[in-house]
Formats: C-alpha cells, sequence, structure tokens
C-alpha cells in the first residue's frame, strides 16, 4: 500500500486532472491474458494469434502495484478482463491482493464462463465483488457456430455457479449480431430474468478482430426496442446519471434490462474508462493505436510517484473519443484489417480487454 507520502502532492489533493473533455479517470480495465479458451467470430475468430511474450506478461505483484498507483488518482472501479481472465492461473491470488486495496469501490470480472464453475466460490473468497457472464445464445449448436467451440453447457454451469455462488448484480452480456442471433433476445429476457441477473445487449462493434464487420450485421439499439416492444409492449428508459456504458430500460412488468448502443450511440463524453493489457501497456480508449508502456517504467525501477506523474499528465492531456469519430465515418469498415492485426497484436480486442 503505497503511503500518503509517497503520493504527489497534486495528485493527493484530489486524483488526477479531468481530462480535456472533463471526464475523470475512475475506471480501469486490466486485462490479464491475450489468450482464450473461444474463438468467437466477432473477436478472435482465427485459430492462431501473435500471442504476447510470456516474459512481458506482467506479473500479480506487478498488476497490483500499478493498480494501486492508478487507486491513488481516483481509480475506483477495476474490472479484470481479457482474452479470457480465468485462463490465466490463480487468478484468485491476484483478487485477493486487490481486494486488500480500500480504495477498489467495485471489483468486478468479465469472463465467458467456461471455467468459472471450478472457480466462482474461491473468486468470491478471494474479494470479488461483481461477476459479468457473456453469453449469446442459449443454443448450443448456435454457440459452436459463434465460438467454435462446443462447451455451451459449460458456460451455462458457470453462470449458474455464480448465482449459487451469491454473486450480487450478476449482469450477462450479449453481443448481437444481425442474423445470428437477434432474434433471440426476448429468451434471454427471459433466461436472465428467472436467474435473476440483468441482461445487456451490446451493438457489434469493429474493434480489432472483428475484422469481418460490416454495418448490415449491426442490430443496432433502435432494432433492439422494436423487437422487444413487440414482443412485450412499452419499454420505458430509466432516468438515470452514469458514466456506465449502458442505457436501462424496464419492461412493463418491471425487469430491467440494459443495452450498450457503443456503435450507433456511443457514449464517449461520459467515458471514464481506460484500459492496461497483460502486458503493461496503458490504453486511453478502446480505439487508441498506441498505449503507454508502464511495463518499462515498472520495471526500469521507476517510483509510485513517477508513475503517477505519468498518469495524470496522460490523462490531462486525453482527448480520445474513439467511438464517436468512427461513427461519423461515411464509408465504414472493419477498424484493423488482418495484416495489421498480425503485425501488432496490441489492436487486438482480446489483447487490450473488451
Ligand atoms: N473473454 C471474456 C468474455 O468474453 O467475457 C472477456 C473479454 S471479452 C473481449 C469482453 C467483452 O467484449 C465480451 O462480452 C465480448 O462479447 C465483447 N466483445 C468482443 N468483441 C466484440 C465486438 N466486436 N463487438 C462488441 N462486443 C465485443
Ligand atoms: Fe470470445 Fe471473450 Fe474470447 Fe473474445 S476474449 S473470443 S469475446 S470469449
Ligand atoms: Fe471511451 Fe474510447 Fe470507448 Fe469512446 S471509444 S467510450 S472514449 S473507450
Amino acid at each position: 500500500m503505497l503511503s500518503d507520502a509517497q503520493i504527489p502532492p497534486d495528485v493527493s489533493a484530489g486524483g488526477a486532472p479531468d481530462d480535456q473533455l472533463g471526464r475523470p479517470l475512475r475506471s480501469l480495465r486490466v486485462s490479464v491474458t491475450d489468450r482464450c479458451n473461444l474463438r468467437c467470430n466477432y473477436c478472435m475468430p482465427q485459430e492462431n494469434y501473435v500471442w504476447l511474450p510470456r516474459k512481458e506478461i506482467l506479473t500479480f505483484g506487478e498488476i497490483a502495484h500499478l493498480v494501486e498507483v492508478f487507486t491513488t488518482l481516483g481509480v475506483e472501479n477495476v474490472r479484470l478482463t481479457g482474452g479470457e481472465p480465468l485462463v490465466r492461473r490463480e487468478l484468485a491470488t491476484l483478487v485477493r491482493m486487490l481486494a486488500e486495496n480500500p480504495r477498489i469501490r467495485d471489483l468486478a470480472l468479465t469472463t465467458n464462463g467456461i471455467l468459472f464453475s471450478e472457480q466462482a466460490e474461491e473468486l468470491r473468497d478471494a474479494g470479488l465483488h461483481r461477476v459479468t457472464l457473456s453469453l449469446d445464445t442459449l443454443r448450443p449448436e448456435r454457440f459452436l457456430a459463434l465460438t467454435g467451440r462446443d462447451m455451451h453447457a459449460q458456460v451455462l454451469a458457470g453462470i449458474e455457479a455464480a448465482r449459487r455462488a451469491g454473486f450480487q448484480k450478476l449482469k450477462i452480456d450479449t453481443v448481437v449480431l444481425r442474423g445470428t442471433n437477434d432474434d433471440e433476445l426476448a429468451d434471454l429476457i427471459e433466461f436472465g430474468r428467472r436467474l435473476g441477473a440483468e441482461v445487456r445487449f451490446i451493438e457489434y462493434m469493429d474493434v480489432g478482430g472483428a475484422t469481418e464487420w460490416s454495418h448490415d450485421q449491426v442490430f443496432t439499439r433502435a432494432d433492439m426496442l422494436d423487437r422487444l416492444g413487440k414482443r412485450y409492449g412499452t419499454i420505458t428508459p430509466l432516468e438515470e446519471n452514469s458514466s456506465a456504458p449502458a442505457v436501462r430500460f424496464t419492461l412493463p412488468d418491471g425487469t430491467v434490462f440494459g443495452i450498450i448502443a457503443s456503435t450507433t450511440t456511443p457514449f464517449c463524453r461520459t467515458c471514464d474508462r481506460s484500459r492496461l493489457t497483460a502486458d503493461g501497456l496503458w490504453y486511453l480508449c478502446l480505439y487508441a493505436q498506441s498505449g503507454i508502456d508502464f511495463r518499462q517504467m515498472l520495471r526500469a525501477g521507476a517510483s509510485p510517484e513517477e508513475l503517477a506523474a505519468r498518469i495524470a499528465s496522460a490523462w490531462r492531456g486525453r482527448t480520445d473519443r474513439g467511438a464517436e469519430l468512427r461513427a461519423s465515418e461515411r464509408h465504414r469498415g472493419a477498424f484493423v484489417g488482418i495484416e495489421q492485426l498480425r503485425q501488432n497484436p496490441h489492436l487486438e480486442m482480446h489483447t487490450r480487454g473488451g
């Protein structure tokens, strides 16, 4: 734990300065691995990638130390992600280290659920607050077609384990692809309702491995509301003042669900999120082309004050609003092509964390 004496004066006075658009530094997504046990065709469709070299992957001690510095600057929400975070061995050890940091108010995990049933209780006992599970379909054969793996049953077991372990505010995230799973919105809402989980539908984004992305496959927020309105009747938006990406709605019976409309209705203006890759690069935006190398600084012996000063100055200069700029492009295809991805794995969604 950093003592107050180790925190630079401008920082201890009230955290990092807001960025150029007045956005505070509040949320950090920490990717613990670029590897994954699925091959979702909107994220990581190839079998093989240029993986990050093992010696460059941050140790748990390095991650906890960096996160600690971030929290002295105002970060209070930390989400572990990947790749698939549960393929990183002994993840509960990292969770335990982070849970000791009292500045973290929300310690969450995003997972595809495959390994969750084995680890749910250990992670809860280690101090994980919340979990979001990704589930795009309730149909095993569709799951196989979407992910390249016959593992639907393991995902459902993982979701059930999360419920049994007593995780509060359980969320299920579904990427909706036109012509692939847009006929399952209501089924997924019903599934979530039975489980006590809130379902959030995500518009298909043109990031990283989504090299086959095209506008026609985006099932938009308007499409979703139209489809669900026909099934359930009046859908009411919840009035909320939040920086969370999902806009939430209620069905006539009170069931709440969310829509993350990053593609058609970006929420960059309130974005307080940044991303740390498994090898210690810090990205100020999901669409940023380059990140700041904290692994090198850390391994060269940078002090907490130096790290904090670098973070604060980068955040102060931040102007990123990647999804907004993408939305304003007239002829939009995939953000990066496969050749560019092969040369720079840091452009992958599975490397920088979703
Ligand atoms: N492997 C974990 C999982 O799938 O939950 C965590 C990492 S994954 C990159 C995080 C989230 O990003 C998942 O919910 C996934 O569905 C979402 N995602 C990946 N590619 C996407 C895309 N092209 N458009 C929208 N969401 C995407
Ligand atoms: Fe699918 Fe998540 Fe793996 Fe990407 S990282 S392929 S979204 S399970
Ligand atoms: Fe934030 Fe960048 Fe996503 Fe916009 S595109 S919401 S600025 S991470």
